[in-house]
């Protein structure tokens, strides 16, 4: 990545930037892109693995040993992930 301020290539995950030493901002840090997750519970929903994705490990945990709720919970989090209601663990909106 570059850093915002100088321009110059920094370290993806440098907290400062080395050549002006101010702080870098991590704006895609815990991104997590829309498609993917939708992707990972059309394909492996069953599995939790959309829920994996966007940090609910222990939900994952849950959703893997239930075969996704028999389904249900899976078809459930598809639905919100299509009207973007699907969020990640830590509460931001899918990019
Ligand atoms: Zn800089």
């Amino acid at each position: 990545m570059f850093c915002q301020n100088c321009g110059k290539e920094i370290d993806d995950n440098a907290v400062i930037c080395v050549h002006c030493g101010c702080e870098v901002k991590q704006s895609n840090k815990n991104k997590r892109e829309w498609l993917i997750t939708l992707l990972l519970c059309l394909f492996l929903g069953g599995l939790g693995a959309h829920r994996f994705y966007t940090g609910y490990i222990g939900i994952g945990i849950v959703q893997l040993f239930t075969l996704g709720g028999c389904g249900i919970w899976t078809l459930i989090d598809l639905i919100s992930i299509l009207c973007k209601k699907f969020q990640t663990e830590d509460g931001q909106d899918l990019v």
